[in-house]
């Protein structure tokens, strides 16, 4: 079986989903090949010569090869412009190389003007036109030898910004290998299948869909025997030194789902995944052999909330490197001897949903914390020397402008031990509880639109919150310092290599 990482999404570290995938694979003795081609495509597409002549251009054009030297450089992150420099030339010469097919590229994103990835008739589009996508040479040049022997292809769609070139590909391999079994899974295609109006319009394209975790299913699609446990992810297929990061990120997926699963606004709740960890015992087992495999220079745990247990297991048997991952303002955080302890394990930044500065919109959204809970962690995690990276959420049906002050207030109290934040106005989930209370639009005309637009009961609609983040909230020095520290394009990705 050939398992594939599609185009486009940030190539920071290789892929956890295929990796998993192949874990299980080989567990049961199934040979199965593991294909990045978005790391491989970005790198291909790195050395088509784009036809703009520009100043910019062609400076990126001759620096190519030493940028991405020095993206991989872990002294990089000693030189904060070095590294940015490196990474704007590159995303522009992606953008450019991309740029006569209509389509925009980035080492983050991917866009075409005339199609778009939340519309089931683009995406059978691009499977029809494969030849239209700009990774269409390199797909045509490496699928045969990749497909030797292979009967089946699993493809992990992840993100929207990898889903014209997945269907681009699936419309090549349908071309010219018809009697390749098709098998589409990955988060986006989760998203797809738990919407209570789903009627499969890919039928005729792809022989499977598959939602959630996908080793049993895929195991089953193969005729095996899914009793057997014991899925180590396995990376060694993959070209670990390739990846765009200064040292190698290791991800690892220790549950699905949420354990908190109560937020309001919250896709996964929305979609109705269930919690599905594995046991705390198994994880730190698996991180110890990952970290003495692969010597990587950070884990990122790529939970949605790590568990509390995991994180007393993290102290009691360390992983032996610097880790990440988000969590919930969890009351162990409370004590600072726990967090200098979590700092002794090797946490050197955690991913925090604040969301609001304002009590009553925090209670409304059921984030479960109080802000002097909050204010209380931020302070014990800076005493201990743990990062924060920040996200904040504007433009929530509870939030008004004086809300959304006191957000910029708490921010401000806070800000010596805030490190980095991500701004997000509020989108509602299409199929989300709170759809029925409030007049609803579409945003995108799209049959897979995942959000719908809504008529804010306060006035307070995303035009004005875009206002006030640009004009009002991003002011205060001590909060624009805070935003300008975030990593170009790779965001939360590298921040924690920048601690
Ligand atoms: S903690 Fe995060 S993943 Fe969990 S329910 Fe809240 S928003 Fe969703």
């Amino acid at each position: 079986m050939l398992l594939i990482f599609p185009p486009t999404a940030k190539a920071c570290e290789p892929p956890a989903g295929i990796a998993r995938l192949a874990g299980a694979l080989q567990t049961h003795n199934i040979p199965c090949r593991l294909w990045d081609a978005n790391l491989e495509g970005q790198l291909w597409l790195l050395e088509q010569q784009p036809e703009a002549n520009d100043t910019w251009t062609t400076r990126a054009w001759r620096s190519r090869h030493k940028h991405l030297q020095e993206l991989r450089e872990p002294t990089t992150c000693a030189n904060s412009s070095r590294y940015t420099t490196a990474v704007n030339d590159l995303n522009r010469l992606l953008l450019m190389a991309a740029k006569p097919l209509q389509a925009e590229v980035g080492l983050a994103d991917y866009r075409q003007s005339d199609l778009s990835p939340v519309r089931s008739k683009d995406l059978l589009q691009a499977a029809a036109r494969p030849e239209l996508n700009p990774f269409f040479p390199f797909f045509q040049q490496r699928l045969p030898g990749l497909l030797d022997g292979m009967t089946t292809v699993g493809i992990s769609l992840n993100f929207l910004s990898q889903a014209l070139c997945s269907f681009s590909l699936i419309g090549l391999i349908r071309q010219q290998y018809p009697n390749v079994k098709i098998a589409l899974g990955g988060g986006l295609v989760t998203t797809w299948l738990s919407r209570p109006d789903w009627q499969n319009p890919f039928g005729d394209l792809i022989d499977h869909l598959i939602a959630g975790p996908g080793e049993r299913p895929l195991l089953e699609l193969l005729g095996q025997n899914t009793s057997q446990s014991g899925n180590m992810p396995g990376y060694q297929q993959l070209p670990l030194q390739q990846y765009l990061s200064p040292g190698l990120i290791l991800p690892y997926s220790a549950a699905s789902g949420c354990w908190w699963n109560r937020c309001s606004f919250c896709p996964e709740r929305a979609e109705g995944n269930r919690y599905l960890p594995l046991p705390t015992s198994q994880v730190l087992a698996e991180l110890q052999q990952l970290v003495q495999q692969y010597r990587p220079t950070l884990l990122h745990l790529l939970d949605n909330a790590l568990s509390p247990a995991l994180l007393q297991g993290m102290i009691e048997q360390p992983p032996g490197v610097p880790w990440y991952g988000f969590v919930r303002f969890e009351q162990q955080l409370e004590d600072p001897a726990f967090c200098h302890a979590l700092r002794q394990s090797g946490c050197v930044m955690l991913k925090l949903g604040i969301e609001s500065g304002d009590q009553a919109v925090l209670d409304r959204l059921h984030k479960g914390i109080r802000l002097e809970q909050a204010g209380l962690i931020l302070e014990n995690l800076r005493q201990a020397g743990i990062a924060v990276y920040g996200y904040l959420l504007f433009g929530t049906p509870a939030e008004d402008q004086e809300a959304a002050r006191r957000t910029l207030a708490f921010v401000q109290q806070h800000h010596a031990a805030i490190s980095f934040l991500n701004l997000a106005v509020f989108n509602m989930p299409l199929f989300g509880d709170e759809v029925p209370e409030y007049e609803t639009e579409l945003f995108y005309e799209g049959d897979l639109s995942l959000y719908t637009g809504f008529k804010h009961p306060k006035g307070w609609g995303r035009g004005e919150v875009r206002r006030f983040l640009c004009q009002e909230f991003s002011r205060p020095p001590e909060i624009a310092a805070i935003i300008r520290r975030d990593p170009p394009q790779f965001t939360s990705n590298h921040a924690a290599l920048f601690c």
